[in-house]
């Protein structure tokens, strides 16, 4: 049996659109349309907000145990599922399976996180003003939670936002990206089987994002948008949520600078760049955008890095030993390809890659180049793409202000093996997320999200639930 409907969640019912409607989710590797799924009217989306609210107040009134209870049984799902949740990954977006796989894990582990963190929600009782006084601060749920989700990570963007607000006693309305609903519809249909009450957790579908956005961010009953994507849409939200003067949580663009000094160890400069670039081919909000070297070292790191990239497999996601398979669509494709043009045009020079892949129309090449300079056009904005783009500087100073110059501030990383430089420079990065001598950052018990025009509120760790909470304070007069 299959691990999904091709449909929405409302009220714990499979339904398709009033109007019979449907869209193609298409397998980027092959151009294949994988599955017809129900294209929801903004109007047919009202029904799921209505069923969250109705679910509200008796999910919330559950103990912490009790949800954990059904979050725990959500996780051993997802877990017991992950082969099958892995090639409905990698046949939406195309990532190679091997990846898809990390990702079920990465995106259970929230799951598993917040079903424990939920239980250890804590409030104060502080010491009062006047002797007949007694002063409280308790923590609440927000209420219903609009959470709408990227493409590049189907499942873990959805089980990062949706497993604290559930943990914290919020019920959601999910809007995945119309490229990669199927996952989320598996992982709903999980939801389902762990015995998740209906209407607690509801998952929309449809092809208008900004008519079905308008309706999550216009009503007053959601008390919370949580939301992973480009900048520009992050900055509609924004707007549309102050109507209603709404919670937000806004994970946006990156830029991210990958500084690797002349102390450096060079090996472990090169393994963390590869990871650090080409996961998901470059198409994550912290896959270095920027690599930065250091004169001394900059060679020797060049040849390093450009020897393990001519080396990598380039191949569907589902073929044995892929490592880096197709773009999303043809505008990110065309986004990669503008840019290495222009840089090219520019001056910069590629020492491998350079040009689209013969594996198929949405594949690019993994490329290296050198010389790139401030002027071009992916200095300033995200290639999304298996694009490594070298800069050459000569002090730590001019690393710190190239690496800041940009409007994004989500993740930074740097290499070095002096103590005293690393938390220099730790402190003088305006980023919300520092890898130090690594490149990869993301895990479920740390606080993920990003400073500037990269977003709003951080996901994962202790300071995620917070997001989901509110404090009422509370002031309670005795006699003496
Ligand atoms: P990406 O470039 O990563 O697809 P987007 O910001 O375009 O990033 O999309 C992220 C999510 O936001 C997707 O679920 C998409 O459908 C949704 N979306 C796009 N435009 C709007 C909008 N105007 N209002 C609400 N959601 C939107």
């Amino acid at each position: 049996m299959s691990l999904y409907q091709p449909l929405s969640l409302i009220n714990g019912q499979w339904v398709g659109a009033s109007s019979g409607a449907t869209f193609d989710v298409i397998n980027p590797a092959t151009g294949a349309i994988v599955e017809k799924v129900a294209d929801l009217s903004a109007d047919d989306c009202k029904a799921a907000i209505d069923a969250a609210e109705a679910a509200f107040p008796k999910w919330a009134a559950l103990t912490a145990k009790e949800r954990a209870t059904i979050l725990r049984r959500w996780f051993n799902l997802i877990t017991e599922h992950t082969e099958a949740l892995a090639e409905l990954i990698t046949e939406e977006m195309g990532k190679p399976l091997a990846e898809a796989r990390g990702e079920v894990a990465y995106g259970a582990s929230f799951v598993d996180w917040f079903a424990e963190e939920g239980r250890r929600i804590y409030g104060d009782v502080i010491a009062p003003h006047m002797a007949d006084k007694r002063i409280l601060a308790i923590k609440q749920p927000v209420g219903v939670v609009a959470a709408i989700t990227p493409w590049n990570f189907p499942l873990a963007m959805i089980t990062r936002k949706v497993s604290p607000a559930l943990a914290a006693g919020c019920t959601v309305v999910i809007k995945p990206s119309e490229d990669t609903p199927l996952t989320a519809l598996a992982v709903c249909e999980l939801a389902n089987q762990a015995g998740m009450p209906a209407g607690v957790i509801n998952c929309v579908t449809g092809m208008d994002a900004p008519a079905i956005g308008q309706v999550l961010t216009g009503d007053s009953r959601v008390r919370k948008v949580t939301f992973t994507g480009s900048t520009q849409v992050g900055k509609i939200l924004y707007r549309q949520c102050a109507d209603s003067v709404k919670k937000l949580s806004l994970e946006l663009g990156g830029n991210a600078p990958f500084i690797v000094f002349d102390d450096a160890d060079l090996d472990a400069a090169v393994d963390g760049a590869m990871l650090c670039k080409f996961r998901n081919a470059g198409q994550t909000c912290v896959c270095a955008n920027r690599i930065l070297v250091q004169s001394g070292i900059h060679d020797r790191f060049v040849e390093a890095f450009s020897a393990r990239v001519k080396a990598m497999k380039v191949a569907d996601g589902k073929t044995e030993g892929s490592e880096i398979g197709p773009l999303i669509n043809a505008d990110g494709k065309a986004k990669v390809e503008q840019h290495v043009e222009d840089a090219l045009a520019k001056g910069a020079t590629a020492v491998c890659g350079g040009s689209p892949h013969d594996a198929g129309p949405l594949f690019y090449s993994p490329t290296v180049l050198v010389g790139v300079t401030k002027d071009m056009r992916m200095a300033s904005e995200e290639t999304f793409g298996p694009v490594a783009p070298i800069y050459r500087f000569d002090r730590e100073e001019e690393a710190i202000a190239l690496a800041n110059d940009t409007q994004y501030g989500l993740a930074a990383y740097f290499y070095t093996e002096d103590l005293s430089r690393t938390f220099r420079v730790y402190e003088a990065l305006d980023y919300g997320i520092i890898g130090v001598n690594t490149g990869i950052i993301s895990t479920e018990v740390a606080p993920f999200g990003g400073v500037k025009e990269s977003g709003l509120g951080r996901e994962g760790g202790p300071h995620g639930i917070e997001e989901f909470l509110e404090t009422k304070y509370g002031c309670i007069g005795i006699k003496l």
